[in-house]
């Protein structure tokens, strides 16, 4: 099977699981997520109509997409890996939505930032729901003050939560907290389910899920 099959499939699965759950497919969104693959892997899944695509480093995404985008100028470019504060100017003036939000030296950057280059980008806070000490996001018992700060204070356009459920654990636990934190802040919008658990994620109210293996295979390990 090739890249495109590979697209295909995944979009029936993803009609499927939200048949299963009883929400409309169209508000489900998918993300390619196409780290450590290179444009020729890319515009197969381009040429298939896919416009939403996830990067996770700044410098990777600058190398492949700026071409990629010149010949497809309507892709939506989000950064679902982690982001240090020197790589924020040019993240703001490559990406469209940064799902990677997560403490506040960064919230004010990026607030800055996109006042700066006149770039009003969505973003989503992460929270780290399995409290791991390698991962992003903020703590679940952070997240009401750092959203409260992102939204209110310094103006960012805040559309949802994302989150990375701890690899072999259950992942609905994770799903629900993130859906109960949204709720509360009225937040519209939850990034979660990868490959391996976008069904489950999609249940648990999933309006992105990020996709990388299971439509390009597998990734150089790194
Ligand atoms: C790599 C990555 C994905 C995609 O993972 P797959 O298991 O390959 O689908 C999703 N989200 C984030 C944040 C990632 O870094």
């Amino acid at each position: 099977m090739g890249i495109a099959d590979n697209l295909a499939s995944v979009k029936q699965s993803i009609e499927q699981a939200a048949q299963e759950a009883e929400r409309p497919v169209d508000e489900i969104n998918l993300i390619a997520v196409s780290k450590f693959h290179d444009e020729e892997a890319i515009r197969p899944v381009l040429e298939a109509g896919q416009r939403i695509f996830g990067e996770n480093r700044v410098q990777e995404a600058h190398e492949k997409w700026p071409g990629l985008k010149k010949d497809y100028p309507d892709v939506e470019l989000h950064l679902i890996g982690g982001l240090q504060s020197n790589k924020v100017k040019e993240a703001v003036a490559l990406f469209d939505v940064i799902e990677t939000v997560d403490r506040p030296k960064l919230a004010r950057r990026l607030a800055h930032e996109m006042k700066e280059q006149g770039r009003e980008l969505a973003v989503y806070i992460q929270v780290n729901t399995g409290e791991e000490e390698q991962k992003g996001g903020c703590l679940p018992g952070e997240a009401d003050d750092f959203i409260k700060l992102c939204r209110d204070e310094l103006g960012l356009n805040v559309v949802g939560l994302m989150c990375i459920p701890p690899a072999g654990e259950e992942p609905s636990l994770h799903f629900a907290l993130l859906r109960k934190i949204a709720k509360r802040h009225g937040l519209q919008k939850l990034s979660m389910g990868m490959s391996g658990d976008y069904d489950v994620a999609i249940r648990f109210g999933a309006t992105s899920v990020r996709v990388g293996t299971a439509i390009f295979g597998q990734r150089a390990s790194v």
